[in-house]
């Protein structure tokens, strides 16, 4: 399960954006690691590098140096399953009549049909199938009549779905947040700037400051000479959608979202998950990286297990789900971690993490431990179960693939082989973030979206652009 992308706007008073929107890539490499760019404008003209690879490997001294202007912005992504297309790197960037534009997209939109076929009814080409392109145009097309806001404006009322933006039109930067906020985006301040980014961890790296986040439905555009900014709330919903994987897994945990340390939010999540289904062990531990603090809020509420480290982890090991089969992957499992025997060997231990996907993962963790001498192993999630797919921008398996989506949590034990499972509720996991359920996407764990997408239920009575639904018609 992986975040798609990280995006980026910067606007400096007299200094090259390149540097620290490359810096901030850094930052929010855990978001992408597909590709890497970064678009800038020195006054005149704009200046693009895009990369396959991660942020190191992406750009050297000469492509920094070749991407001149105060004003920027950056992406990293992570493709869809399956496409590894240099065509759908980003930013995605163009120029129209109406100037030049980049675009760097978080997110995906569920309605890019339809809104791809109307552009291309008027004459517009598109040079890939991804839906950051289709808002490009739309956009390009606004700005021949409207100003920025206003052509944003417009473009907000006819895309429907997830998107955390950041665009450079000439040299103008600004960040746009959905409706319902589904992707983080916040906007912080630097002793001669502002930047916008997806986390607050890449304006710490830039030793700056983070003002806030984005709001639901809000456009923030820096000034070119990046002395102040000006803020404009384009679209209001009486319901948010943030998604609940942000705080549970995907974003970094020295990141603020909304307000709230995603470290502490984990933390909280560990605990509450003790006070659900605390079992007792001899010892807590936590799959690393990943349920660290989920462990440390969960040992801290059991108070009589100790916390410990048992599996040690192969940081050059690549990613499990770069093995294109269930075999493969199995072996990675055991190529990525390694128990402490003398951790588990004679004890009755409970592993914590943050979620189960196709249950791959859980099941050799299980006998891994089993190996190393276990004499129980409990499992314990600080989520709920997954049962159907994500349409949103997260790269998730297929409803097929999901272990939840046709079991039972006692199936899942059993498919797995621990001696107990429990997952952690929808409410618990409300609570701990700060949020009323209504205003997080719950999708991926209640089968019910805050967007229409075919075929899909919904959560709430819809407010959709104009263009979706006449289209739709
Ligand atoms: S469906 Fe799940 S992963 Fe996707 S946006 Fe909603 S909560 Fe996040």
């Amino acid at each position: 399960m992986h975040e798609k992308c990280g995006v980026v706007g910067v606007a400096l008073e007299d200094r090259p954006a390149a540097r620290p929107i490359y810096y901030a890539l850094y930052a929010l490499q855990h978001r992408g690691q597909e590709s890497a760019g970064i678009v800038t404008h020195d006054g005149f003209q704009q200046h693009g590098h895009v990369e396959m690879g991660l942020v190191g490997e992406a750009f050297d001294e000469g492509d920094i140096a070749d991407l001149a202007g105060q004003v920027g912005i950056g992406h990293v992504r992570y493709p869809t399953a399956g496409s590894v297309d240099s065509a759908c790197a980003q930013p995605f960037s163009v120029s129209f009549k109406s100037g030049s534009l980049g675009l760097s997209h978080n997110g995906n939109l569920v309605n890019t049909d339809v809104l791809r076929s109307e552009l291309a009814d008027l004459g517009h080409a598109f040079t890939s199938d991804g839906d950051t392109e289709v808002i490009a145009h739309d956009l390009a097309r606004n700005l021949l009549e409207e100003d920025l806001v206003e052509a944003v404006e417009t473009t907000m009322g006819r895309i429907h779905g997830s998107y955390a933006l950041t665009i450079a039109h000439d040299d103008r930067v600004l960040g746009v947040r959905d409706p319902e906020g589904n992707r983080p985006l916040v906007l912080g301040r630097l002793e001669d700037g502002y930047v916008l980014a997806s986390e607050s961890a890449a304006i710490d790296t830039l030793g700056g400051e983070l003002v806030r986040d984005v709001r639901p439905g809000e456009a923030i555009v820096l000034d070119p000479d990046g002395t102040d900014y000006t803020a404009h709330q384009l679209v209001e919903r009486e319901r948010t959608g943030h998604c609940f994987f942000e705080w549970v897994y995907f974003a970094r945990p020295d990141s603020i979202i909304d307000d709230r340390l995603v470290y502490d939010v984990r933390r909280d999540l560990g605990r509450a998950l003790y006070e659900e289904s605390g079992v007792e062990s001899d010892v807590v531990m936590p799959v690393p990286d990943s349920g660290r603090a989920f462990a440390s809020g969960y040992a801290e509420a059991a108070d009589e297990a100790e916390f410990a480290e048992g599996l040690m982890k192969n940081r050059y090991v690549g990613r499990t789900f770069i093995m294109p089969t269930q075999d493969e992957r199995e072996q990675a499992v055991r190529l990525k971690l390694n128990p402490i025997s003398n951790t588990i060997d004679g004890k009755d231990v409970t592993i914590i993490d943050d979620s189960i996907v196709r249950g791959t993962t859980s099941t050799q963790l299980v006998e891994l431990l089993r190996d190393a001498g276990a004499e129980s192993v409990h499992v314990r999630i600080g989520a709920p179960p997954i049962v159907a797919p994500c349409y949103l921008g997260i790269d998730m398996a297929s409803r097929e693939e999901l272990i939840a989506a046709d079991r039972s949590v006692d199936e899942i034990r059993e498919t797995i082989g621990a001696d107990s499972l429990a997952y952690l509720s929808v409410d618990a996991v409300a609570d701990a973030i700060g949020f009323d359920r209504d205003d997080l996407c719950l999708g991926c764990v209640t089968g019910e979206y805050p967007y229409e997408i075919a075929g899909e239920a919904t959560d709430r009575d819809l407010d959709l652009p104009d263009r979706h639904v006449a289209d739709a018609d």
